[in-house]
């Protein structure tokens, strides 16, 4: 990949910036055009470790409230204030907690979002009135050279139109907000997949209001304490952080999440219908759990509908078992894995394949590549296993859990259920 400047037939500009070029003369170049815009009072699309954002300066009200614009945000959802050196948390926010010190030393740059009391030169359109900010220090050279470049702390929330999956590659980005920003910085498909981990520190003990790629487990080795959790607003309770009123992450299709899944375990014998080279496959008793997923799909297939599983590469074996009986496929699928992120269509049911399960974080790159394409397949109902909770897994099932309203499938008591909101 290297430096490119183009421009879509919509007017938006593109600025292909792989990270290793990140000091190149032509980058460099870019970099400047983009950080002229930033200035000017334009939006600019630019990666980060985590998504893409889409970015205004901080201190403009016109500017941010082009990025409401072009996402069509509700107003009253805040942003995150993205700077470039840790000591800036103490401009964009004032009168932070001793915790705000220790935690940005420790995981900054990173994708770790500290909420704080709001200071003096963040215009209330970026906090939507509130008297707190978020505040975050990317982890990406392009995200960092952009906006050491602007000078200026930039506000982005995600690029994606409101209430998408947030953009992973800048094609994403590019499919929602063509033509509705001034540029977009392309460097390739971000690490961690899913956005920061947001914690509010005015509150004792400080408290996640979305899971993320920093995990609550570093977060309490690092303070030494519990931390608390607050995903969702408890009832008749104004909700703390905007982001919670919202349904986020919804691809087309009806999403539910199968019961039973999360506690997959893996082995290192082969089970039935395991594919050559597999390290590691389910336990033998995800059979059932498999045919009755697939059984469904070949229902919903009768019934017109559009069936996908987001299946990991683990498991994709055994609905590969199942489609054979049920059409005479090969008996064993032989070729090579499906790539992660992508996808295989067997007799009208598309598998995606989250990745490995032995990986999390893998499964966390992925998972909006596959609920995006979901839709590019024109998928109209979706199954999607469950991961365990730990690590990263509590923010992949806290993004699932959204992309799939709360619907939950128990394929083998038969029953489904719209679950409550724990953690929704
Ligand atoms: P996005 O960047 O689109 O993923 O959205 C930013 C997230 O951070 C949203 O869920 C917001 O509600 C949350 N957030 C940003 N600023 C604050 C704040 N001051 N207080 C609470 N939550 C915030
Ligand atoms: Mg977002």
């Amino acid at each position: 990949m290297n430096v490119r400047r183009m421009r879509t037939e919509n007017g938006t500009l593109i600025f292909r910036i792989p990270p290793d070029q990140v000091s190149s003369p032509e980058a460099a170049a870019l970099l400047s055009e983009a950080a002229a815009l930033l200035r000017s009072g334009e939006t600019v699309v630019f990666p980060t470790e985590t998504v893409y954002g889409l970015g205004a300066v901080a201190s403009s009200p016109e500017a941010v409230r082009k990025i409401f614009a072009a996402k069509g945000r509700p107003g009253d959802n805040p942003l995150i204030v993205h700077i470039w050196e840790p000591e800036q948390l103490f401009a964009v926010g004032t009168r932070v907690p001793d915790t705000g010190a220790v935690l940005a030393r420790h995981f900054w740059p990173g994708p770790l979002t500290l909420v704080v009391p709001v200071g003096p030169d963040i215009v209330p359109e970026v906090t939507a009135g509130l008297s707190t900010v978020g505040v975050r220090l990317p982890a990406h050279p392009v995200a960092l050279a952009l906006l050491r470049q602007v000078g200026l702390p930039v506000a982005a929330p995600s690029a994606n139109l409101s209430g998408r999956p947030s953009p992973t590659t800048a094609e994403h980005a590019v499919h929602d907000l063509d033509g509705r920003v001034a540029a977009i910085i392309d460097s390739g498909p971000t690490a961690v997949g899913l956005e920061s981990t947001v914690l509010d520190i005015t509150l004792f003990p400080p408290t996640v209001l979305r899971p993320g790629g920093i995990t609550r487990e570093e977060l309490e080795d690092l303070l030494g304490m519990g931390i608390a959790e607050q995903l969702s607003a408890p009832p008749g309770q104004k909700p703390r952080s905007p982001g919670q009123k919202y349904t986020h992450y919804k691809p087309k299709a009806q999403v539910r999440m199968v019961q039973g899944t999360a506690e997959i375990r893996l082995a290192e014998n082969p089970g039935p219908g395991a594919v050559a080279g597999t390290r590691r496959v389910a336990v033998p008793d995800f059979a059932p759990l498999a045919q009755a997923v697939w059984d469904r799909c070949v229902r919903e297939r009768r019934r017109s509908q559009h069936p996908a599983i987001l299946a990991t590469e683990e498991t994709l074996p055994y609905y590969w078992a199942c489609g054979a009986r049920w059409e005479s496929l090969p008996p064993v699928f032989t070729g090579p894995l499906v790539p992660a992120g992508a996808g295989k269509e067997l007799e009208g049911v598309w598998l995606f394949n989250l990745g490995s399960r032995a990986d999390l974080h893998q499964i966390a790159a992925h998972l909006y590549t596959c609920l995006r394409l979901l839709d590019a397949v024109d998928a109209t109902v979706a199954f999607a296993e469950q991961v365990p909770a730990q690590g990263i897994g509590a923010a992949v099932m806290n993004r699932l859990r959204r992309a799939c309203g709360g619907l939950v499938w128990d394929p083998l008591a038969g029953s489904e259920s719209e679950a409550g909101s724990p953690g929704f």
